[in-house]
């Protein structure tokens, strides 16, 4: 069980989903891990604390923010080359021993966020003339309270939400917050339960969420960091491409290439790996990029070979698309969100 996390500021919220249990602990229900938190205890994702026999969120309202290109994201069918004021705070309910924010993500110290309202990411987009905002560096399912909140009035006041997320989530609170959403980046970690255990969280509930979000009509982008040592398996890479490929081939796939980092220091990933995947994959998916690489990442129509969106890193982007996101050649949808 993880202490009570510091630095906290304000009048404490009080979390959603959760249920009391017998000698004031509390049973969490927001993710699959379903933690029974003692008293002046924290759960696993250690910024949701049980004070007085009640659940807490610790990281309501604090926050770090940046403005970013979407393709950061990634999100590359998406209104591509607009700029997304980008918010993440401290916690994540998954364990990846590689994660390349676990100075956000397994911080149990608030006092280094920015305390933030909702009105107030409301004016800075406004302000910025940014009309979409991305919850994102860690987790945002442990920060849903204000996620939820700050979704509803970013909603009702014409500015798009996206969610950058691991996808370990329970389905009721993800049932919550798919009507808010416009668009999502799921991280499929791997397509293994053993990889997913290695990493703090299960897949089932993953692949669920992924295809939960689909059907409801969001846009879904993938995202599958390949970790030498961790998920590195071909065969499994395969199976989980042909998975992608059934719920919908015009799914985008980003594969990235790892890098050291916190806990995990092998060796990145060689580049002809991801090279390989990018091959397999491109046999079930109609739009497969890679991240991580120097080079473009341009989107090429798949009816007519045209390129439709060109890209050098993030920042010079250009399309030949029409307004409804269509090849401009051929007039073949190509399932890209223009605005
Ligand atoms: S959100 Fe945090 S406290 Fe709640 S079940 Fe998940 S890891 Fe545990």
């Amino acid at each position: 069980m993880n202490p009570i996390p510091l630095g906290m500021s304000g009048t404490p919220k009080e979390a959603f989903y959760w249920e009391t249990l017998k000698d004031s602990s509390v049973k969490c229900l927001l993710c699959p891990h379903y933690c029974l938190i003692h008293e002046n205890s924290s759960g696993a994702c250690g910024v949701r604390y049980n004070l007085g026999g009640r659940l807490f969120s610790a990281n309501y309202g604090r926050a770090c923010l940046a403005i970013d290109p979407v393709e950061k994201k990634p999100l590359y069918h998406w209104k591509p080359g607009s700029m997304i004021l980008s918010l993440g705070t401290a916690g994540c309910n998954m364990f990846c021993p590689f994660c390349q924010n676990a100075h956000l993500s397994r911080s149990s110290d608030l006092s280094h966020l920015a305390s933030i309202t909702k009105d107030q990411v409301l004016n800075f987009a406004r302000g910025e003339n940014i009309s979409s905002v991305a919850f994102t560096y860690n987790e945002p399912t442990v920060w849903f309270e204000f996620v939820l909140e700050t979704s509803e009035l970013l909603k009702r006041s014409g500015i798009s939400v996206v969610l950058v997320t691991n996808g370990f989530i329970s389905e009721e609170p993800l049932d919550q917050l798919l009507p808010l959403t416009d668009a999502m980046n799921i991280d499929l970690k791997s397509f293994s339960e053993i990889s997913y255990r290695k990493m703090g969280g299960a897949m089932e509930p993953v692949l669920k969420n992924i295809e939960r979000t689909y059907r409801q009509g969001v846009h879904l982008e993938i995202t599958h960091l390949v970790v030498p040592g961790i998920n590195d398996s071909m065969e499994e890479f395969e199976k989980m491409s042909a998975w992608i490929s059934s719920i919908s081939p015009t799914i985008p796939l980003h594969i990235s290439r790892y890098f050291p980092a916190f806990e995990w220091q092998m060796p990145p990933t060689p580049q002809e790996d991801i090279e390989q995947r990018m091959t397999a994959a491109s046999k079930n998916l109609r739009y497969v990029y890679s991240g991580n690489l120097p080079g473009t990442n341009n989107t090429k129509c798949p009816n007519c070979g045209e390129t439709v969106i060109e890209r050098d890193r993030y920042y010079q982007v250009s399309t030949r698309l029409d307004h409804e996101g269509a090849c401009s050649r051929c007039k073949t949808p190509q399932g890209i969100v223009m605005r």
